[in-house]
């Protein structure tokens, strides 16, 4: 991300330039089988020195100074060269295939930050010769699942554990918000594995942890960091899914206590974690979420904000899936948006406008 304003140290291009291969005339002299001498060449890097004389022409190729004197190119399929001379067609393209100077951009143009560079803005500031820009660090975020039922990818589940899927989703949400991750090793449901991944956290910008935040005797998430020092912002929030999330600082550093239910896990990413990163960056905060029509009658809502699962038709016609169970990553995985209900909604008619959020 552009932290500080880039300026063009040049024009582009610097000169007029030819636009095509073929010859540089004088409108004026062009006329149904002109003969016009050619006067030298302009090539790309090494330019022709004189003018253009009337009734002359020089020979030039794409990107070369168009000479003085000259007002248009004549492309060279327009004409047939007879040892020092052209002979102009019968009819040929009117266009003046010259590029302006500064045409593309000019000394003083400005890239304004902040900006996300691609690679067309890469090009840009390189034509522009700006050798180096001020760009903001991209965030540490370290990444703590916890559960003495997971094991990793690629590893041999026993008979009562499962797969982590969070961290690995987030660490694929942070990376294309613009996060750095550290993803640690799973920390089990003990006092002594979470401080030692508190640990392992030293240093980074920003703390997530995964699960472990509900209110069974074996979520020690909130209780372990109040003990490692947590100055508790808030905890508990009012949507669905992910009411269990926690938030504070453990030092200088923000800590975000995500639920551990995937889908909690993920949607909650999409909430707090990506605007927390994109605000680091210097980057407004989120998308715009935006209306479309229910394809479906829908029931009153309960008293959270719903974030719930959901896809469009061809019609842009939104509809929720069916099963909003927030350990389904499959329903979470087909969806293409997030249709989000207001909290205590009433009934809701198929047609009527409701907010869908892009993922
Ligand atoms: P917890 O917040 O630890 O009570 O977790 C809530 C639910 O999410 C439980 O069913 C956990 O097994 C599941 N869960 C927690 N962490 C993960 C994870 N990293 N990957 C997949 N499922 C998880
Ligand atoms: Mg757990």
């Amino acid at each position: 991300v552009l932290a500080a304003d880039a300026v063009a140290t040049r024009d582009q291009p610097p000169f007029d330039a030819s636009a095509m291969d073929g010859y540089a005339v004088r409108a004026a002299d062009l006329a149904p089988g002109a003969r016009l001498l050619v006067a030298g060449t302009s090539a790309a890097g090494d330019r022709f020195a004189g003018v253009v004389p009337p009734r002359g022409a020089v020979r030039i190729y794409t990107g070369a100074p168009v000479p003085p004197g000259a007002d248009r190119i004549l492309i060279q399929e327009d004409c047939t060269r007879d040892g020092d001379h052209i002979a102009v067609a019968d009819r040929w393209d009117s266009r003046a295939y010259i590029r302006p100077a500064a045409g593309d951009f000019a000394q003083g143009d400005l890239v304004t930050a902040p900006r996300v560079l691609g690679p067309a803005d890469i090009a840009l500031l390189a034509a522009m010769n700006v050798a180096s820009v001020q760009v903001r660090a991209r965030p540490q975020v370290a990444l703590i699942s916890t559960g003495d039922e997971l094991v990793m990818p690629g590893e041999n589940p026993g008979p009562d554990q499962i797969i982590s899927s969070n961290g690995l989703g987030l660490a694929a949400l942070l990376r294309r918000a613009g996060a750095e991750q550290r993803v640690l090793p799973i920390a089990g449901d003990t006092p002594a594995a979470l401080h030692a991944a508190f640990d392992l956290s030293r240093g980074v910008d920003l703390i997530v942890t995964l699960g472990g935040a509900s209110v069974g005797d074996r979520d020690l998430v909130r209780q372990v960091a109040a003990d490692a020092g947590l100055d508790q912002a808030f905890y508990k929030v009012a949507m669905r899914p992910g009411k269990p999330l926690m938030a504070g600082r453990l030092g200088p550093v923000p800590l975000v206590g995500l639920p551990g239910n995937p889908v909690s896990a993920l949607v909650c990413g999409h909430v707090f974690i990506v605007p927390a990163v994109r605000a680091m960056l210097g980057l407004p905060p989120l998308p715009p979420r935006s209306k479309a029509p229910l394809a479906v009658d829908l029931e009153p809502s309960g008293p959270r904000e719903h974030y719930m699962r959901a896809t469009r038709d061809g019609q842009g016609r939104v509809t929720p899936a069916d099963r909003q169970d927030s350990s389904l990553l499959g329903v979470l995985a087909e969806a293409d948006c997030l249709m989000v209900r207001p909290a205590s909604d009433g009934h809701r008619r198929a047609g009527e406008l409701v907010e869908t959020w892009t993922i």
